[in-house]
């Protein structure tokens, strides 16, 4: 964990702040008014936010701190995905990616330093993982993505390094804050949470009351591949995780977007399809097919273009939604992480 003892100032909920002033023997409003120089003006220092008095700025600098990514590398690729190698306060590294599209401007985010679950085909998951992200670094990378894009984001995908349920807590307090009105005020349809199979954590948001995206990682239809492919599949099953995901939907009323890497010769036969059409019929649901970003660490091929045809056709027959994350030059969920993956192999 960051050594610093003092909060990230980013992580602090409005009624924290309120209570933290309140205590101070100052007025509450000035927590309001902390607020606005933090997500509205997006300052970067408490000397920049200027009505508020200089002793009060002086104590809050002595328990809060601002986080500050340092942008360590920045990748183009040809279609204007942009990845960015971060290194936050404790020297530890993490990967945003900017997606720009007409009227969109989304940024997969990470939720951990490295990743615990090992899926063959990810870059983050070969290295592990170090630690969780605090929720102050993680509106820390949102508000860094804004700046990077010098115009106001629109969507925020969590697909990014780590496993979001399993940095829980600290994810939904980093949501909360992006989501509240006098925070950094986006629309909870516009964050989309992304998990690879966890269970427990799906079953939490269920309750949570947040009208936030879920997209659910499920790259083979049947149980002895996706053991293969993704070892989370041993702690769920896909018949757990199905049918967690069916009762998810009956609560929140809400379409889980099932995701679905597709891999030359391995997901992607015509039988495998025919499965998947199985597991999924008659539950409303979306399908994103992605041909696999091929990384140095996976000697899996991404799938050919008639592939990815077949599967989108055999789902819509069975009137299941599909879109094919046609390459972006970057695909968020399986390349995320070469850039760390390949800083660290260097450092070694
Ligand atoms: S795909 Fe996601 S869950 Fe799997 S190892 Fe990579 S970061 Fe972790």
């Amino acid at each position: 964990m960051p050594e610093e003892s003092r909060q990230f100032i980013h992580g602090v909920f409005l009624a924290e702040l309120q209570d933290w002033i309140g205590q101070a023997g100052e007025k509450k409003f000035r927590a309001k008014q902390i607020w606005h120089w933090l997500y509205h003006r997006q300052v970067e220092a408490w000397e920049e936010m200027r009505n508020i008095p200089k002793t009060l700025r002086d104590r809050l600098a002595e328990s809060f701190v601002f986080q500050a990514l340092e942008k360590l590398e920045v990748q183009d690729s040809n279609t204007g995905t942009r990845k960015i190698l971060s290194r936050l306060s404790d020297g530890e590294l993490i990967e945003e990616v900017l997606i720009p599209a007409p009227n969109r401007r989304t940024v997969c985010i990470s939720s951990q330093v490295g990743c615990m679950y090992g899926c063959a085909f990810c870059a983050s998951g070969q290295l592990g993982v170090k630690r969780n992200l605090l929720a102050g670094e993680i509106v820390g990378e949102v508000l860094a993505a804004q700046k990077e894009y010098g115009d106001r984001l629109t969507n925020i995908v969590f697909m990014g390094i780590g496993e979001p349920f399993d940095n829980y807590d600290e994810v939904m307090r980093a949501i909360r804050i992006i989501n509240d009105p006098d925070g950094f005020c986006l629309g909870a349809r516009r964050i989309t949470l992304s998990t690879c199979g966890v269970v427990p954590g799906i079953q939490r948001l269920e309750n949570e009351g947040l009208q936030v995206e879920l997209s659910v990682s499920l790259h083979a239809p049947v149980d002895d591949l996706r053991d293969k492919l993704m070892p989370v599949n041993g702690s769920w099953s896909l018949e757990e995780l199905m049918d967690v995901c069916r009762h998810y939907t009956a609560v929140t009323k809400r379409i889980i977007t099932f995701e679905y890497t597709m891999i030359r010769d391995v997901n992607d036969t015509e039988e495998l399809g025919r499965q998947l059409v199985g597991l999924l019929r008659r539950f409303p649901c979306r399908v994103n097919l992605i041909p696999l970003s091929e990384i140095d660490e996976y000697e899996g091929k991404t799938s050919r273009p008639e592939r990815v045809d077949l599967f989108q056709r055999l789902l819509e027959d069975e009137g299941i939604n599909v879109t094919v994350r046609r390459s972006k030059g970057t695909d968020v969920n399986a390349a995320c992480g070469q850039l760390r993956s390949r800083s660290i192999k260097n450092s070694e």
